[in-house]
């Protein structure tokens, strides 16, 4: 694969780490997270990369259950949280350090001083990729993130329907105004397989994302189905990339993975 980091803008890197990818998206509930999970456990088991997962998405931290993690980190002699680890990746979250019904009722600076723990204060040791799970948006957080990691690019996450197109393209255009390389859009719930009767529908609309990457002059990385057991294997901790990696949908993120 490809290492992007010559490429890569914005703040200073993290010591140990390569290339830092973050998935985003215009919209919350278009896939995000499920995307960033199954996109870093696809570079751990598939392509034998030394894997970090950073969980950004502050007010909604999904990692701890998509990668089955809920012990809070040990801390370094230095100082620096350990991240817990599963399916070969390294993880971090808010969601491992506050209690998990507590409202996360924090203001920007508190945002901010917790990603930059959650960063720099991290004990990742060596890593090839570390991917980073963003709060949906293109707020504050969203902008310092770009500008103090050392971004290498972002990958767009969007459903095919027009409502988060839009914010897609917004959450793009954030990137290219600072000057982050967009490594494409990723077409999440493209299109459901009627289990029954093997009917294909486009419940979102179809061809959309398409449409969105050539306006924008993006690359279309990979379109994945609306299925089921993408759902329950996420909710279960254990993304479908490792319970059923021959399954079509695991395929469709291990293209995507292949890419980045
Ligand atoms: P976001 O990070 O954009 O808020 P999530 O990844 O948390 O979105 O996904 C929102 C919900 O939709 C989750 O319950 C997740 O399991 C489900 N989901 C995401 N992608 C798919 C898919 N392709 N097929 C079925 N369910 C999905």
């Amino acid at each position: 694969r490809r290492s992007y980091s010559a490429l890569a803008k914005g703040g200073p890197s993290i010591a140990g780490v390569g290339d830092i990818i973050a998935v985003a998206s215009g919209k919350g509930g278009v896939g995000k997270s499920t995307t960033a999970v199954n996109i870093a456990v696809a570079l751990s088991k598939e392509f034998k990369l030394k894997v970090g997962l950073l969980d950004a998405d502050i007010y909604g931290p999904s990692i701890p259950t998509m990668m089955n993690l809920h012990a809070k980190p040990e801390v370094s002699e230095d100082m620096k949280m350990i991240p817990t680890e599963n399916h070969g990746v390294r993880c971090m979250s808010i969601g491992f350090l506050v209690d998990k019904d507590a409202p996360i009722v924090w203001r920007g600076p508190m945002v901010m001083s917790a990603l930059e723990k959650m960063t720099r204060g991290v004990a990742w040791g060596n890593l090839d990729v570390l991917v980073v799970d963003m709060p949906p948006g293109t707020g504050d957080a969203q902008l310092s993130m770009s500008q103090r990691l050392r971004l290498s690019g972002a990958l767009i996450v969007s459903t095919p329907q027009d409502i988060a197109l839009i914010d897609a393209r917004r959450g793009a255009n954030m990137f290219r105004k600072v000057q982050v390389p967009i490594l494409g859009l990723v077409e999440n719930m493209s299109c459901f397989k009627c289990p029954k009767c093997g009917e294909n529908s486009y419940i979102f609309g179809e061809g959309g994302a398409k449409r969105t990457a050539e306006e924008m002059d993006m690359k279309l990385l990979g379109e994945i189905p609306l299925e089921i057991g993408i759902r329950t294997c996420s909710d279960e901790g254990k993304p479908i990339v490792i319970s059923s990696p021959n399954s079509a949908s695991a395929q469709a993120y291990i293209h995507v993975a292949e890419k980045v």
